[in-house]
């Protein structure tokens, strides 16, 4: 079974937050993958991106099933509603699986949408964006989202890696902030998004200090085949290979990117080149989905 672990709803991004990447950012002057790789991004782009639209892709890639949320960044006015990712994941209940999307300064009210999005909706982990929100994935403000998540049972996944937003700074994004929310939270399933980008070996470390830390690929296979082969001969190495995730990060790289082609690249050039140990098919058929079946539970 295939599974994506990491998707967005990008009917939830604001006009503010649209404009200032592609605008002002790095973002805007990268093509975009459904043009051919000949045209840019535009703000109004974001809006054609539906379920729909998805679930007829996953479809071509053999992918069953995808995990999604809706978006909360309130410093670009980005606030999806528990209501709205329902109500997507309800057209598509055999495909879609829901994931809540924190508030992370929210405070207590945030908690309650948590409980209600879990208990009422049936969402599975939630998401939080703390660097979008302009504060450290360990800013004590957040805790008691987590603290509800490990009661709940429910994995969380925090945006760690790369930053296209001003005031954003790339410092809110370090994997190693997750070090204290790891400690604190032993028994939450922390997802590292992005498997922390840059950032990987970091994360690795981490991840051989704290079972609880996972990492997902969301974005990161888009990275050179010899960095990617180095870095997953160390995650090999460190016996890390059953907490690594697939993730598309779609609409914003090619949901169709098809992953189990990418990575068996990475394995044929790890053997070519002798960067040992090299995954075998059982990591990637785990990678792919075996790792997530667990960790939803499936
Ligand atoms: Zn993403």
């Amino acid at each position: 079974m295939i599974i994506d672990m990491h998707s967005h709803l990008a009917g939830g991004f604001s006009d503010k937050f649209v404009r200032e990447w592609i605008n002002d950012s790095h973002f805007g002057c990268m093509p975009a993958w459904f043009k051919d790789g000949k045209e840019r991004w535009k703000p109004e782009d974001f809006q054609k991106f539906w379920a729909d639209e998805y679930c007829m892709d996953m479809e071509e890639q053999g992918i069953e099933k995808v995990i999604t949320w809706g978006v909360v960044m309130r410093p670009y006015d980005c606030v999806s509603t528990v209501e709205e990712v329902a109500g997507v994941a309800a057209q598509h209940p055999n495909n879609i699986i829901p994931f809540h999307c924190g508030d992370p300064l929210g405070g207590w009210d945030a908690v309650e949408d948590l409980s209600r999005a879990v208990n009422h909706f049936g969402f599975k982990g939630m998401k939080v964006f703390p660097s979008y929100n302009w504060v450290y994935p360990d800013d004590e403000r957040i805790f008691p989202l987590y603290e509800k998540c490990a009661e709940l049972g429910i994995p969380t996944v925090v945006h760690t890696g790369f930053t296209f937003n001003h005031n954003a700074y790339l410092d809110y994004h370090h994997p190693a902030d997750l070090d204290k929310v790891c400690a604190k939270f032993p028994e939450m399933t922390v997802i590292a998004a992005h498997f922390g980008f840059q950032w990987a070996e970091e994360a690795m470390t981490l991840m051989f200090k704290y079972k609880n830390l996972h990492a997902d690929l969301a974005w990161f296979l888009l990275y050179p085949t010899d960095w990617l082969a180095r870095t997953f001969a160390w995650a090999k190495h460190f016996g890390l290979v059953d907490r690594i995730m697939f993730g598309s990060d779609y609409p914003l790289t090619d949901g169709r990117n098809d992953g189990i082609v990418r990575l068996r690249e990475v394995v044929s050039y790890q053997e070519r080149h002798e960067i040992l140990p090299s995954l075998t098919e059982e990591d990637v058929i785990a990678i792919m989905g075996g790792n997530a079946k667990r960790v939803l539970g499936l």
